[in-house]
């Protein structure tokens, strides 16, 4: 099952050195989720060939313009290209307020039925699930409500060996069965153990977002053992105050951040302004944790 993340905003506050405020496209089983939506989202989607009209579910972290900047105009264009299938938006709950007085001052009524599920930061909570994955939220620490969010795939159910059901004469009709791991008595008085029939299906794979925060350790459990760890490094160590004023994380930081809760990987995004390059944040971050890539607009993670 594909399960991968593109990256479309790297940029923390504004738009700069050709790299766009926070935006990335999760695609789990061909479904597209969006996670935040600065602005430049639609340029982007439209710079790496992505439809917007596939994207069924979007993910505001906060109210910072850089991580929603870019929604009203996204959900504009989908109404006036003829969207109807429905769209599920996960926010906090004042986002739902400004939407509908941008709509309302625009006299514009959206053609689609738009759902809102409100995130709140009262503490980590599932928010959504369908057949193939779940959604959590992970309470951060920054200066407005924030919310991260863990996307974690849903066990599958067990591989048969069809080659050996076959040669051994097990009908088509036991298979539902044995996938789901049940051990069976065929009419013709043979039993069949599960295990040499069957194999376990690859483990859940599952993706931590974390933007914008201080690092803080009651987080961590939300986020513990991703496959894929996405965290926020606005500033090198150097700037560790500036860091604490403003409620962002450092790369150290970060590398911190992925080693203390287990991540196989860590992806780091949100960069300041101030930094025209970003090898020194790469740097830094290997420096406390090997396994560390830069969110570089345009290429696509798998988890
Ligand atoms: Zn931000
Ligand atoms: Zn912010």
């Amino acid at each position: 099952m594909k399960f991968e993340v593109t990256i479309l905003g790297s940029s923390s506050a504004t738009p700069v050195y050709n790299r766009n405020p926070t935006a990335q496209l999760l695609n789990c089983n061909e479904k597209f989720y969006l996670i935040d939506c600065g602005e430049g989202t639609q340029q982007q989607l439209i710079r790496y060939g992505i439809k917007a009209s596939k994207i069924d579910f979007i993910f505001i972290s906060h109210l910072h313009g850089d991580h929603y900047f870019g929604l009203i105009g996204l959900l504009s264009s989908l109404h006036l290209n003829g969207r109807i299938k429905e769209l599920k938006i996960f926010g906090p709950a004042a986002l739902q307020e400004i939407l509908a007085v941008q709509f309302k001052y625009s006299e514009t009524i959206i053609r689609y039925p738009l759902e809102f599920i409100v995130t709140d930061t009262l503490g980590p909570a599932q928010i959504f699930e369908n057949a193939d994955l779940v959604v959590e939220t992970v309470v951060l620490n920054h200066r407005i409500p924030c919310t991260g969010f863990r996307f974690t795939q849903k066990k599958r159910l067990r591989k048969l060996l069809v080659e050996k059901l076959e040669a051994d004469g097990v009908g088509l009709e036991y298979y539902p069965l044995l996938k789901r791991g049940v051990d069976l008595d065929l009419t013709d008085g043979r039993r069949i153990i599960n295990s040499e029939y069957t194999i376990d299906s690859e483990h859940p794979r599952s993706y931590g977002y974390c933007s914008d925060t201080l690092m803080d350790e009651r987080y961590f459990k939300g986020i513990a053992g991703c496959d894929l760890l996405y965290h926020e490094a606005t500033f090198l160590h150097e700037m560790l105050d500036r860091a604490n004023q403003t409620h962002h994380t450092t790369a150290l930081q970060a590398a911190e951040v992925a080693k203390i809760t287990g991540a196989s990987k860590l992806l780091i995004g949100h960069f300041s302004s101030r930094y025209k390059t970003l090898q020194g944040l790469l740097d830094e971050a290997r420096s406390g944790f090997e396994a560390t890539e830069l969110a570089i607009e345009g290429v696509t993670y798998t988890i």
